[in-house]
């Protein structure tokens, strides 16, 4: 009987409960047993009861909820061979050799090299005098498979990853709010949203609520950024828009890579001299993260959940470590490291979409 282990890791988002609640059953349902690994990585090194068995009714109501039950954590240990060693040894112990993650790309790195060290792990283990030859004969190899759980958006190969859609609602709704406000007292509102590397959640977020201005980190700033903000944001109060929203993503920079900050911008709107504008920053913070996940959300965890069971049975020690992705609406499992370094390199927010396009559909910009 196969024995598949999953593990959230990396910074928690909503929709990863989905995924646990999908694995557990798929496992099930295919008459594997399905372990959970509580804390990530930090529950592998450590072992004992942070492995326990689930069974079907375990993940009952957890499709919704948001954050991730069995907990995520950042292992320091994991980074160092003697972590992974540890990792290892818990896992013969519990006669697992199925391991599905979903988490950021850091943790996807991690399960990668993992997979790949994993005869020599052993191997060391046996030499220690830690486990026997015999105990680890059944574990020759470890399949890994990868699911995305992300609410920046920011791995390359897939449409989505699983958790931005519910920060992206999350989000919208905010500045839905914040707007009431802005437009009653006639208010210019500066929202930092999530994103230090990709802006995906700020991009949508202007192209969803018609913001009047967005700084994004794949559109680094040109020198008179402040007077074309001002000159775009001067136009759509002339032409008698009452509320101002600027959009700012914590990752947003100039051409120098000097960080253009929430305070940097309130002070040229409110600046006397310049827009005059009665002006509030809005910080959203942790509100991005939480809640429950959106529809798109529990979807896509169940069926990458079921997508992910199926991949690390079928894997054989000759196939590549896969991710679960989903692409022109198909679920699709590909090469993990390809999608991992793909994405240092690509500004997918700016790739995917007509940015000055999307954004100059707000309001009034067209009107004249
Ligand atoms: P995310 O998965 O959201 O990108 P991190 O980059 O913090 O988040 O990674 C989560 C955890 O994955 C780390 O705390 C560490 O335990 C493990 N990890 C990340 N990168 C590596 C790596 N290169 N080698 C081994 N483990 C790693």
């Amino acid at each position: 009987k196969k024995k598949i282990a999953i593990m959230t890791s990396g910074g928690d988002s909503p929709g990863m409960n989905g995924v646990v609640r999908a694995c557990v059953r798929m496992a099930i349902h295919l008459g594997c047993d399905a372990f959970c690994v509580y804390e990530g990585y930090e529950g592998l090194v450590r072992g004992g009861d942070h492995i326990r068995k689930m069974e079907w009714h375990d993940v009952r109501g957890w499709l919704s909820e948001g954050g991730t039950l069995i907990g995520t954590a950042r292992c320091m240990e994991f980074y160092e061979r003697p972590g992974r060693v540890k990792a290892a040894k818990n896992m013969v112990l519990n006669g697992i050799d199925a391991l599905i993650i979903c988490g950021g790309d850091g943790s996807l790195t991690g399960a990668d090299r993992f997979r790949a060290e994993w005869p020599s792990l052993l191997k060391e283990l046996v030499e220690t005098k830690e486990l026997t030859a015999d105990e680890i004969a059944p574990y020759a190899h470890l399949n890994i498979v990868g699911l995305v759980g992300s609410i920046d958006n920011d791995l390359s190969g897939t449409d989505a990853t699983i958790g931005c859609y519910s920060a992206l609602a999350r989000i919208c709704e905010m500045v839905d709010y914040i707007e009431a406000t802005a437009s009653s007292h006639s208010r210019a509102f500066v929202i930092e949203v999530m994103g230090r590397h990709c802006g995906w959640l700020a991009l949508m977020a202007g192209v969803a609520t018609g913001a009047d201005f967005i700084f994004i980190p794949e559109k680094p700033r040109e020198d008179n950024w402040r007077e074309e903000m001002c000159a775009v944001i001067q136009r759509h109060r002339t032409l008698g828009k009452r509320k101002t929203i600027v959009i700012v993503a914590e990752g947003a920079h100039d051409r120098y890579g000097n960080h253009i900050s929430p305070e940097m911008i309130h002070k040229l709107l409110a600046d006397k001299d310049g827009l005059a504008l009665d002006t509030r920053i809005t910080t959203l913070g942790h509100v991005q993260r939480g809640g429950t996940a959106v529809a798109y959300d529990r979807m896509l965890s169940t069926l990458q959940g079921v997508e992910a069971v199926r991949a690390v049975i079928e894997a054989t020690p000759e196939t590549e470590t896969c991710v679960i992705a989903i692409t022109e609406n198909k679920i699709v499992r590909k090469p993990l490291m390809e999608a991992v370094l793909a994405t240092k390199s690509v500004a997918k927010a700016i790739e995917a979409h007509d940015f000055d396009l999307a954004m100059s559909l707000r309001d009034t910009e067209f009107s004249d």
